[in-house]
């Protein structure tokens, strides 16, 4: 009898996968996981720690040669197969994601497709890893730059999107000819463990994938101290970041390091209004608020500030807050009660100091909420820079809107902050577009509309945002070395 992936994967005892088999950890300890919707367990994982990321390394290791051997053509179809298996399991996916993290089942199934996508276009990039030839000194010289995979790259995710983030390290990696062991967050393994399943299903070869599950801090000592693993793609706090930096010292491993954000959302007296609220409504309280490049504070001109907090309040007043798994929800609960704790923190000590809430505001309590993770949407006015709110990432579905004068002022006010990840941008002057884009000290910015993350284009921030890139031909580059041929003839 065949089961489905929820089947296999939601309330069980999860495997670890490493060398192409499932195994279980060592002790037998396991990460239990929790539905932030209802506070029910969804299933659990193994509780590995260095000797069970050694032993993947080593999977990885064994795989290397034979992987990064294969012609790109080859690797391309795997790695197809693999993502037809994941667009023909969107659902099942989907299903198991909304059970572990709580966003809509709508926005899981974007995420899923998401994923697929990345994989798929890396496929494809994956033949367009050129070198060059670069005019010599001498007539009898050549020279050759050729991009070779820099050999085990160790994954390490976060809980906010853990189908997208998986696909956006493990797609260009193995595109570059890489083969990888991958650590999933501990709030959201299982999404992991199924698209981990589907590549097994879809005739990966054994050892180019490897999962494993247990306590981050053990997984992450191994991956630095280990001179097997050649580079870390790592996406989640800048304060664990930091620590892989420094950690990453003692055989100058390489890194990439995709950080907090504190997106500003400026929006001019000349901007399409509607357009406007619909973006920033559309990115604040997209996964509740949980998006590295969400909108942390939005900046209004004054001339049309009350306009366009009035017009935000009225549609953040009408989204449907609820379990995920309901078709019609819009927002679900945030990913666990320290979270909530640290959002209605934030906006208590916001309201102490003069913001005025227009929506929202408090934690929701009542039935259907009660046993969940979940704060009301929250559009809030009369916001000063200093405020708490304003200097650091709220992570929540929490909209904080200040006014402003002029063009300098306002750059100084965004560009003030540490972080440099992704900033957003409502004008119809193209004067303004390019000035202001090109003077925002972030990796990306978005003119005229609040999407950005796209297979094809570079994704990452500058400052303590961190380093490397995911998306494009970049992306695939971080998964490389440069060696540079001296030919005589
Ligand atoms: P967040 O605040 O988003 O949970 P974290 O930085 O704590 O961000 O987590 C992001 C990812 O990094 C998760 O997979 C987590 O398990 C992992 N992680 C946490 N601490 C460490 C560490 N010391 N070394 C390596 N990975 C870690």
């Amino acid at each position: 009898m065949t089961t489905t992936l929820t089947e296999q994967i939601l309330e069980q005892t999860n495997p670890l996968y490493i060398g192409g088999e499932f195994v279980s950890a060592g002790d037998g300890q396991v990460i239990d996981v929790i539905n932030p919707a209802t506070g029910r367990w969804v299933g659990c994982v193994p509780k590995g720690g260095r000797k069970e990321a050694e032993q993947a390394i080593d999977a990885a290791h064994q795989a290397f040669p034979l992987w990064a051997g294969l012609t790109p053509q080859l690797r391309a179809d795997f790695m197809q197969a693999w993502a037809k298996k994941i667009r023909n399991n969107i659902e099942e996916i989907a299903y198991i994601l909304t059970a572990e993290q709580g966003k809509p089942l709508y926005e899981s199934r974007e995420e899923a497709e998401g994923a697929a996508q990345f994989i798929e276009w890396y496929a494809e990039e994956g033949k367009r890893l050129y070198g060059e030839t670069v005019p010599a000194s001498a007539t009898n010289k050549r020279i050759i730059v050729i991009r070779q995979p820099v050999g085990v790259t160790a994954l390490i995710t976060p809980w906010n999107y853990p189908a997208t983030m998986v696909a956006r390290k493990a797609a260009p990696a193995l595109a570059a000819g890489c083969t990888l062991v991958l650590k999933p967050a501990s709030q959201t393994p299982l999404t992991a463990v199924a698209l981990v399943r589907l590549a097994h299903e879809a005739g990966m070869p054994a050892g180019v994938i490897n999962l494993v599950t247990g306590t981050a801090s053990l997984i992450g000592q191994e991956f630095m101290a280990n001179p097997l693993i050649r580079k870390v793609s790592f996406t989640g706090s800048t304060e664990v970041g930091k620590e892989l930096i420094r950690a990453s010292a003692n055989q100058v491993k390489r890194l990439s390091l995709e950080l907090g954000g504190n997106a500003p959302f400026i929006v001019f007296p000349d901007a399409d209004l509607d357009a406007a609220v619909a973006a920033a409504v559309g990115n604040k309280f997209e996964n509740c608020g949980q998006m590295c490049n969400g909108i942390n504070v939005i900046y209004v001109h004054e001339k049309i500030a009350d306009e366009f907090s009035h017009r935000m309040s009225e549609s953040v007043a009408t989204l449907r807050v609820g379990h995920g798994i309901v078709e019609q929800t819009q927002l679900g609960p945030v990913i666990d009660q320290r979270s909530v704790d640290h959002i209605e923190s934030l906006v208590q000590a916001a309201v102490a100091q003069g913001a005025q809430v227009l929506v929202g505001g408090h934690r929701m309590k009542e039935s259907p909420y009660d046993q969940g993770s979940f704060f009301a949407p929250t559009v809030l006015v009369n916001v000063h820079d200093d405020m708490q709110l304003a200097q650091e990432e709220i992570f929540g579905p929490v909209a904080p809107i200040i006014p402003f004068q002029g063009e300098d002022e306002v750059l100084e006010k965004v560009n003030r902050t540490p972080y440099g990840l992704a900033a957003y941008l409502f004008t119809r002057d193209v004067r303004r577009v390019f000035e202001i884009s090109e003077r925002l000290q972030t990796g990306m910015v978005a003119v005229n509309s609040a999407s950005l993350s796209v297979p094809q284009a570079p994704f990452g921030g500058i400052k303590q945002s961190g380093y490397g890139r995911e998306g494009g031909h970049h992306g695939l580059e971080e998964f490389t070395n440069l060696k540079y041929i001296s030919l005589t003839l």
